[in-house]
């Protein structure tokens, strides 16, 4: 399979290149040059079936025998042997048509572990194959990096740096990448938003000598390794309500748009699903273009759900170029737009195209503290803030026919400040969870300077320092 750069300006890659390389050298993001795609046979087959051989069924078509069957399934296995659920995802029926889909079960109780997991077995494999080194620096609203620092810990050829904005994480999220204890792992406090972090990345790949140095490599969501994986949860969620015969819609709530893509993704690869329903809180753009057309930069307003203050959202440009049909000069065009004048618009064809299969809403704080309150009256069920928005948004958009499978991204104990307020109770965090309250706190503080982030990198990283050369 041949992946190609969302602004057409960078070489091809295979699927294995695409996983190392994480963003393309022109500023796109790679997907694949054709969908794979499953018949509804295949599809009706899923069903019952266990969650990790539905994903090897789903990333073989991506990986496309650039791995041996074997080693990738050795890895899918294990990947999802960290999760403490024997249905790795399990659905839980909420009322009449109305289903959760619960993503929190892996070491890190987000459902960033879902993709973690299995992306950095195939990328450790991918470099010890090749007898490479790579460093990894990332952005995290919270939950990614500490699932990637906890996925990556045990990697002997990777370095991996994650960017948080200072006061703006739970504790629990902090205490989750300060405390990995592992050396190759370091977490650093930015004076900054999430927005400021995930822009000093994407300058970190452009920047030539740096980028080549370290050997820099991305495991966002921007990473397709991180896509691939998520589409999984889409099928088996689906086949478990009886699709093909049925037709399913999901709400996520969405950041970077990179799981509600997924949901996408999905559909092209045959996935018979009627909406993909996007779920914002205040930081409403993206609710805002898919009804105006017009996607325009405001500050991130930091709310009780952080994994969500995001204004630019890196996947969008995914859809955006499936949604111009795979035109990567229109989509370098928008994207040239927002980075000058901080907002583009849609031409009409490609907002229609997005409203076949996209719908929108925003819940606001007092919504969101109201839904976890009403969910917990009506059957004792807590839900995280980030899955009570996607709630409230579903309940919008609900069809008596059709089920609603709403995504939830975290479990309640990563939240316990916004659940206490709306509930008067404290979640507890499953008895198996490692909350590392004995160990130190171990994080860097840097200032919103790109130049000074790099140094630090460059000092700390075994292929920055040269202490490996
Ligand atoms: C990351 C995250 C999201 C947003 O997912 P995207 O793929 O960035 O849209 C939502 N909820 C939680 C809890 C998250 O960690």
């Amino acid at each position: 399979m041949i992946y190609t750069s969302t602004r057409g300006n960078a070489p091809t890659l295979t699927f294995k290149e695409a996983l190392i390389a994480g963003l393309a050298t022109d500023g796109g993001l790679y997907v694949p040059e054709v969908w794979p795609s499953f018949s509804r046979e295949e599809i009706a087959g899923f069903r019952g079936k266990p969650y990790a051989q539905v994903a090897f069924q789903v990333i073989v078509k991506f990986v496309d025998g650039e791995i041996a069957d074997n080693a990738l399934r050795t890895m899918i296995n294990e990947a999802y042997d960290t999760f403490h659920h024997p249905a790795v995802v399990p659905l839980v029926q909420l009322g009449p048509n109305d289903w959760l889909l619960e993503l929190f079960h892996g070491p890190t109780l987000a459902f960033k572990d879902v993709a973690m997991q299995i992306l950095a077995r195939l990328m450790d494999h991918v470099l010890t194959e090749s007898g490479k080194r790579l460093t990894i620096v990332g952005a995290t609203s919270g939950d990614t990096g500490g699932a990637a620092l906890e996925a990556f810990k045990t990697c002997e050829g990777i370095d991996t740096f994650f960017m948080y904005p200072h006061g703006k994480v739970s504790d629990f999220q902090r205490r989750q990448m300060t405390t990995v204890g592992a050396e190759n792992c370091h977490a650093i406090a930015v004076d900054g938003s999430f927005d400021d972090c995930q822009t000093m990345v994407k300058s970190m790949f452009a920047h030539d000598t740096f980028r080549d140095t370290v050997q820099l490599s991305a495991v966002n969501s921007i990473n397709w390794g991180r896509i691939m994986a998520q589409v999984v949860y889409y099928f088996t969620a689906a086949a478990s309500l009886g699709t093909p015969s049925q037709k399913v819609s999901f709400t996520v709530p969405t950041g970077n748009f990179g799981d509600i893509y997924a949901g996408f993704v999905a559909k092209q690869m045959g996935l018979p699903i009627e909406r993909l329903v996007i779920a914002t809180n205040e930081n409403d753009i993206l609710a805002r273009t898919v009804a105006s057309g017009e996607h325009k930069l405001g500050a991130a307003k930091p709310t009780i759900t952080p994994s969500m203050d995001i204004q630019i959202s890196s996947n969008f440009e995914r859809l955006l170029f499936e949604a111009s049909g795979r035109d990567a000069n229109a989509v370098s065009t928008l994207m040239g737009d927002l980075k000058e004048g901080g907002k583009y618009t849609l031409p009409a064809e490609v907002q229609t195209f997005i409203a076949e299969s996209f719908d929108a809403g925003s819940a606001n704080e007092t919504e969101t503290l109201a839904e976890i309150q009403r969910l917990y009256q009506a059957s004792g069920y807590l839900c995280d803030p980030h899955t009570a928005v996607a709630l409230c948004v579903s309940r919008q958009h609900a069809n008596p026919n059709v089920p609603m499978i709403t995504l939830s991204t975290a479990h309640p104990a990563k939240f316990p400040v916004a659940v206490h307020d709306a509930v008067g109770k404290t979640p507890n965090p499953p008895e198996w969870a490692d909350i590392a309250e004995d160990r130190p706190e171990v994080v860097t503080r840097l200032k919103n300077d790109q130049g000074v982030v790099e140094e630090f990198i460059l000092n700390a990283s075994r292929l920055g320092s040269g202490r490996n050369t």
